[in-house]
């Protein structure tokens, strides 16, 4: 039977993230993905400044080689758009950072492109079109059964990481628990439009609040060749009380929401509308133990306001990098401290993120803060912070 040290199952941000930062430690590996790439993830396609800081920690010229693609868009701020049509702007252009903050790119381009850049004779290999279908626990490390297009194989591993998504197939196999904060959860949908009117020069992400969306907003990001990625969220608990259609909802909110539908006019959507759920960050889901991690969405690592997960996902993956790292050295393959390590470092992002969901609940409060946010000294505070925040990050 073949071997292996680390198993990663799911090559999205988070498992490729790891690949890239498993094979810099010279880490015997092996990388799976049950699709064949390119491929689509449904997804908004922003990209935030801890995706860049993961990728520049890969190493300083697949930053360079991101920024240079012709499919990664460069968005210099975001926008939120209040029920009313009160707008709170924040640009970067002039705040002397050496990139741009934000880019977008379409998911079939971000996760192809993590691929592609993979060293190609270093510690591990990628398996596309290999589906973890079984996974026991035998001996001092793992068992797991791939199904591929030759038929089934087993293969040993000692440590095998979760990074295959919101389907968490390692938590199941192993019998772990599969914690979810049901208050929190988020839905959403995507679609891509074509010609869609009125983005900023800087190609800002733009979230609009509707009175009928409420707790939930709809994005317009910009892409390349005149295309962007459009959606919209709710808070799961609200689609099933307010018995809401999120496809229907996004119909009317397009045809009549002032501020959106004169946007949409002569736009073209280029697929049908496609829904995902977002399993959104907790410290009670457990992410790691004996023998395992969880990265990614696997472990729920989605921000609960803005449904962030790709720059979480590509953390977790180089803090559990470090770790492996240490369980090889020392011979010892307990994770529980990843978990910890993970929640100490996300801990104020979890608790303002829950905070926002919740308060923003209701119209009115809404509609207050967005009143309150935009007056002038808080919103130079708050975008002053920002720029500190993310000259760490750069
Ligand atoms: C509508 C929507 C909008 C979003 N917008 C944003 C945004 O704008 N910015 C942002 O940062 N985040 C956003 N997110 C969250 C983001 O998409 C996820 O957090 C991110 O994709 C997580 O990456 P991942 O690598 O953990 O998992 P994934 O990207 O889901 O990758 C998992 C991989 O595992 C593979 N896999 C699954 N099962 C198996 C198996 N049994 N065997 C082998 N392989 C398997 C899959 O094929 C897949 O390639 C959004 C999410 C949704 C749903």
């Amino acid at each position: 039977m073949q071997k292996v040290d680390v198993l990663i199952v799911g090559a999205g941000p988070a498992g490729s993230t790891l690949s890239h930062f498993l094979h810099k430690l010279n880490i015997d590996h092996l990388l799976i993905d049950k699709k064949s790439f390119p491929r689509d993830k449904i997804c908004g396609d922003g990209l935030t400044v801890d995706v860049l800081n993961v990728l520049k920690r890969i190493s300083p010229d697949l930053l360079e080689k991101f920024k240079h693609e012709n499919e990664m868009l460069p968005s210099w701020g975001f926008c939120f758009h209040g029920p009313k049509g009160q707008q709170l702007r924040y640009d970067f252009k002039n705040a002397g950072f050496p990139i741009a903050p934000f880019f977008t790119s379409r998911r079939i381009d971000l996760d192809h492109f993590l691929i592609r850049e993979l060293p190609q004779n270093g510690s591990g290999r990628f398996w596309h079109d290999t589906e973890l279908k079984g996974l026991r626990r035998e001996g001092e490390g793992f068992i797991a059964e791939l199904k591929q297009v030759e038929g089934n194989r087993n293969l040993q591993c000692k440590v095998v990481i979760g990074a295959e998504g919101e389907k968490p197939v390692v938590t199941r196999y192993l019998g772990l628990e599969h914690f979810r904060e049901k208050e929190n959860l988020l839905a959403a949908i995507r679609i891509y439009y074509k010609n869609l009117q009125g983005f900023n020069e800087g190609n800002h992400l733009e979230f609009f609040f509707d009175k009928d969306l409420i707790p939930g907003y709809f994005w317009t990001f910009p892409l390349t060749n005149n295309e962007a990625n459009t959606g919209l969220g709710m808070l799961s608990t609200a689609i099933a009380a307010q018995k809401v259609n999120l496809k229907k909802s996004f119909e009317d909110i397009i045809q009549n929401n002032p501020y959106l539908a004169p946007r949409f006019e002569g736009a073209e959507a280029i697929e049908k509308p496609q829904g995902w759920g977002l399993p959104t960050m907790t410290p009670k889901r457990k992410i790691g133990g004996e023998g395992y991690a969880l990265i990614g969405d696997a472990g729920g690592m989605i921000e609960a306001f803005t449904g962030k997960g790709i720059g979480p996902g590509m953390m977790s993956a180089r803090i559990a990098s470090e770790y492996i790292e240490t369980a090889f050295q020392k011979n010892q393959f307990d994770f529980s401290d990843y978990h910890n390590h993970m929640y100490r470092y996300y801990r104020n992002e979890i608790k303002n993120t829950y905070r926002l969901q919740n308060g923003l609940q209701n119209i009115w409060v809404l509609n207050s803060v967005m009143s309150l946010a935009s007056w002038s000294p808080i919103q130079k505070a708050a975008r002053d912070k920002m720029i500190r925040d993310f000259l760490k990050w750069v």
